[in-house]
Parts: structure tokens; C-alpha cells; sequence
């Protein structure tokens, strides 16, 4: 009774609304620049909203036609409107928890490293580590990796576990050490380097798998420290018009899950303001597949089936797994990480994870550990046949040139951080030489051989800023000043390029790009209004771009306060 009462009522509901015409929008956004990243309709000057989906894209004219009496109109004044931005590869908790931690990353020299360490470590309560720090030691002027000695004093019996900027070293002190049972009779682990003096004690340098036995005895974060990240981080991307991001696992499984039960929670009480695609360890891939969760499930704000795995370790570590060895570093190729101990291990879960319908996103940042991973994708799409799987390559950093059109052929995306290409780009060179330099993040040549790239940060290794990423894209300037014209500048991307892989080659990257990634009609209206054009300004002003307003499902979560 109640459900023939129900349909009633929804026939009465239509008619009114037929009576009336269409229904009028929520939102509509006029006087615009629209770049729609949509080829059908490149451009546009307004954009209309019913409910989270954009209903209609064109002239003010015509979009107009969508205004009702409690429609919401916003002026534009002129100004850029882009579909909002969604960061393929971030460690959003990580990055939510930097924004509170001791900022190291700047620190000019050993001194002032120490100085910032001697400060947090006084306001630090008794008995909690110290972490975070993203330390950079090639900004300093010896750039000498630091030690132990340099921090014992300041920190005493405070634990201290400071990690790079690129998260595979770490510097930790003697307490950490201690509490970790880290000794010099501490061999170093397959996959690790422990950095040692004269003596073969530990000087407090930790590379890679070494990392894990301190990293392992640090207590998990608590359901609230988490939550609390998590806030913070989804305030701190609204403001920069991240409306989707992809969380990629760091090696370990539980602190994904711990984090998809968080968000969750902030999913259920309306305040999650952006949406999340979470890639759990590969090494617990039979987790996903035995509860039936394959690729891409889930709601639009929430979804997981995405698996993380790691090739190798960072170029800034020397543990990126090149064909030749390092030129600073003779004799040394890098190395595999310990879940390719041995590699067939890993392709074995890769095989079982593709089985199951989950979708692969490997770290491989070395010539030679992007080779051994398109060895297995090759594998799986020779065993279980072709399919829509939409492998990715996280990072793909420096490339053999043998491997370009295996990666096309493949169909693998390029899931990429530029800029991570002006940061690196300082010192790349000397490390690897220039022919390889040649084929480092080299996004143009990925294009040309027809592969799809997805642009992120990597957060919070790099700043979770779009437009740096936009700028380092389109100018390839790197951090130094020292290539003001591009460093390789034939890989330099055009606006529209770096655009598109931020929204639509991203939301492809995660199976998404028919629900969003472009302001096309029927799409989720995530969107974002920008303080100025950027594809007519000089390119070296778009790292100042400023985000005016930030919509997801049509929902605003951010306004500039110079509009409030
Ligand atoms: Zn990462």
C-alpha cells in the first residue's frame, strides 16, 4: 500500500514539474571562462547545477534558461572555471599530519636543521616521537646527508624519526635507535641500506627497507590523530582545488584500511569534501579480492580496488634500480624493493591481484624497475587475455628508450609528479648523466607514443599545490633558477596538456572519466574558479594562480576570503 502510495505521489511530483517545464538548476555559474577539457565543447561562459550534476554547459543564453526562482547564481566576472583538479598519487594522512609537523624542507644549512629540530623537540610531550620533517639535504651547502650527532644533544630521550623529503631515507636519533634494538650488529635488510662510520656504527641514515625496524616499533596513529589529519588535509586541498585524490598505500596495508575507516566516517557525517580512491598494498591484495571488491567500487566520494606495489626506491636515495649503475654512485644500480624480494614473488600477487579484477598501480621510478614491471603486465595480459585494466605506472621516472612503446602498447598510464621533474631536475643529471636525463619525466615523449599520463603530487613528498604542478609541467623551470627555459624543455607540455592530465587523464587513471574529469553535461560538478587565466598569462605566473571558489557536486567547500 505504502509503495503504490509512494508511486502516486512521485507521478504527481512529474507532472507539476512537466507543467512547469524543466526543473530549474541550484547553482548557476555565468560570465565565465569555461575550459571544459571536453572536445566536443572546448569552451563555454556559464555552467548550470541540478543536485551534485552539471545539467548544462554554453552561453549565458543559453544556460539562463536553468535559472528558477531559488537557483543560486554566481558572476563569474570573467574569470577561468576548470573541472576541479584531482591528484592521482597522494599520502593524504601523511600530508595531513605535515601540515602540523616540524617544516624542515626549507632549512637552508645543518644549523638551522638543528636549531628547528632543538624547538619542536622541547614542545614535544614525553614519550612521543618525533616524525615528519622532509628534510633536503642537497639545499645545504656541503650537502651532506646529517647524522645522529647532529641531533642527539637536542633531542635526548626523545625518538626521533625524520624522513627525507622523498620518504626513503630517514634520520633518526640514538633514542630510536635504542628503542628499535638497532645496533651496529644490525645487518643491513634485503632491500636496505644502513648507513654506517668508520666504525660500522649506525650514523642515523636509514635507506629504504632499513627504515622498517625503527619505523615498526613508532606507534600507530591514533583514530583521532588520523581524523584529525584527515580534516585538516581535506580543508587544506578544498583551498587549492583538489576535488578528487587517489591515496596511494606506503608498504603498509592496516594503515590504508585505518584510513578508509576514517574516511568513511567523515563520508557518513557530510563533511568529506573531496573524493577518495584508495590503492591498499599489493601485498595484501587477497584482503580486497576475497570480500568481492574489484576495481573502482564503491560510491563516488568513496571507492577502493586499486592495488599499490613498489618496484624500487627514489633516484635521491640511490635506490632507484637502473641497467647501468649510478655516475655518483659507481657500481651501485639501485635497488628492488622488498616486496620484489624475490621478483617473481610480486608477479605471482600481480597475476592473482589481476584474477581478482583489482586494478595494479605500481612504484617504479628506475629504467630497469619500470622495464621488470611491463615484464609482468605483459604476463598477465598474455595469460589472462586483453582487458579494460588501465595498469599504471606510478612516477615512471626515467625511462629506457626501448620501453616507450611498451607502454603504449600495454595500455599502462603514466600516473606522474612534475614536480617532482624541477625539483629533481637540480641535480639529476649529475647522478644519472644526460642521456638518461634525456628520458626523465619526459612527458612529451610519452605523449607522442600515444600514452595517457595522470598528473599528481606524490603529497606530502611534494606540495599538494595544482598549479605548481601545472607550472613545472608547462615550464620545466627547475627549483634553482638555473633553467629558466625548461630542463629538456622539448618535454614541455602545453597548458591544455598539463590541464587534461590533471582532470580527466587522472579521473581515466581510477575509472572514472565518464563521471568526471570534464564540465560536460551529466558529469559530477566538481569544479574549480581560478584568480586568473592561465592559458593566457605568462607561464612562469601560473604558480601564482590563486583558487578563487572550489565546488564538489556542486556543493561549494571553498571560497577565497576575498570573496566572503
Ligand atoms: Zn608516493
Amino acid at each position: 500500500m505504502r509503495q503504490i502510495l509512494g508511486t502516486v505521489l512521485l507521478a504527481v511530483l512529474v507532472s507539476v514539474c512537466v507543467a512547469q517545464g524543466k526543473p530549474a538548476a541550484d547553482l548557476i555559474i555565468t560570465h565565465a571562462k569555461v575550459w571544459t577539457v571536453e572536445q566536443a565543447q572546448p569552451t563555454a561562459e556559464a555552467v548550470a547545477v541540478l543536485g551534485e550534476r552539471i545539467v548544462a554547459v554554453g552561453s549565458n543564453a543559453d544556460v539562463e534558461a536553468w535559472r528558477g526562482p531559488r537557483t543560486r547564481v554566481i558572476d563569474a566576472g570573467g574569470r577561468l572555471l576548470l573541472p576541479g583538479f584531482n591528484d592521482a598519487h597522494v599520502h593524504f594522512v601523511d600530508g595531513g599530519r605535515q601540515l602540523d609537523a616540524v617544516q624542515l624542507n626549507d632549512a637552508s644549512s645543518p644549523e638551522e636543521f638543528k636549531r628547528r629540530i632543538a624547538q619542536r623537540a622541547k614542545i614535544t610531550p614525553k614519550g612521543e616521537w618525533m616524525e615528519g620533517g622532509d628534510w633536503d639535504e642537497t639545499k645545504w651547502p656541503d650537502s651532506q646527508m646529517p647524522t645522529r650527532q647532529l641531533i642527539d644533544d637536542v633531542t635526548g630521550d626523545t625518538p626521533v624519526f625524520l624522513s627525507r623529503y622523498d620518504g626513503h631515507v630517514a634520520l633518526v636519533n640514538s633514542a630510536a635507535l635504542k628503542l628499535a634494538g638497532v645496533t651496529a650488529a644490525t645487518p643491513d635488510p634485503p632491500g636496505g641500506t644502513m648507513l654506517r662510520d668508520a666504525q660500522g656504527n649506525p650514523t642515523g641514515i636509514l635507506k629504504d627497507a632499513a627504515m622498517n625496524p625503527v619505523a615498526k616499533v613508532i606507534p600507530p596513529l591514533t583514530h583521532e590523530q588520523r581524523r584529525k589529519a584527515a580534516l585538516r588535509g581535506l580543508a587544506h586541498a578544498a583551498s587549492l582545488g583538489v576535488t578528487s585524490f587517489q591515496e596511494m598505500d606506503n608498504g603498509d596495508a592496516a594503515e590504508t584500511y585505518a584510513d578508509i575507516g576514517v574516511f568513511g566516517e567523515l563520508l557518513e557525517e557530510n563533511v568529506l569534501t573531496a573524493r577518495v580512491y584508495f590503492a591498499p598494498s599489493v601485498v595484501s591484495w587477497d584482503d580486497e579480492a576475497k570480500v568481492g571488491v574489484r576495481r573502482a567500487f564503491g560510491s563516488s566520494y568513496l571507492r577502493l580496488g586499486a592495488l599499490k606495489g613498489f618496484a624500487d626506491g627514489s633516484l635521491g636515495a640511490t635506490t632507484a634500480y637502473f641497467f647501468d649503475p649510478y655516475l655518483d654512485a659507481p657500481g651501485n644500480r639501485g635497488l628492488l624493493s622488498d616486496q620484489m624480494q624475490p621478483p617473481s614473488a610480486m608477479r605471482d600477487r600481480m597475476l592473482k591481484a589481476d584474477a581478482a579484477g583489482l586494478q595494479l598501480c605500481t612504484h617504479a621510478i628506475g629504467d630497469q624497475g619500470i622495464s621488470i614491471i611491463l615484464d609482468f603486465y605483459a604476463d598477465i595480459v598474455k595469460q589472462h587475455g586483453r582487458a579494460d585494466r588501465r595498469f599504471r605506472i606510478e612516477h615512471a621516472q626515467h625511462m629506457a628508450a626501448k620501453d616507450f612503446d611498451r607502454f603504449a602498447q600495454l595500455g599502462v598510464i603514466a600516473s606522474v609528479q612534475p614536480y617532482h621533474a624541477i625539483d629533481d631536475g637540480r641535480w639529476a643529471e649529475k647522478r644519472i648523466g644526460h642521456d638518461r636525463a634525456s628520458r626523465t619525466y619526459a612527458f612529451r615523449t610519452f605523449l607522442n607514443h600515444g600514452v595517457r599520463l595522470a598528473f599528481g603530487t606524490d603529497w606530502e613528498v611534494a606540495p599538494l599545490n595544482p598549479m605548481l604542478g601545472l607550472y613545472a609541467a608547462v615550464t620545466r623551470a627547475t627549483l634553482d633558477g638555473k633553467n629558466p627555459q625548461g630542463w629538456f624543455p622539448e618535454q614541455k607540455l602545453t597548458v591544455a596538456e598539463a590541464v587534461e592530465a590533471y582532470t580527466i587523464g587522472s579521473a581515466y587513471a581510477e575509472f572514472q572519466d565518464e563521471e568526471k574529469g570534464s564540465l560536460t553535461v551529466g558529469k559530477l560538478a566538481d569544479m574549480v574558479l581560478l584568480s586568473d587565466d592561465i592559458f593566457t598569462i605568462d607561464p612562469v605566473k601560473i604558480r601564482d594562480v590563486k583558487v578563487l571558489r572550489t565546488f564538489v557536486g556542486g556543493k561549494a567547500v571553498y571560497t577565497a576570503e576575498s570573496l566572503q
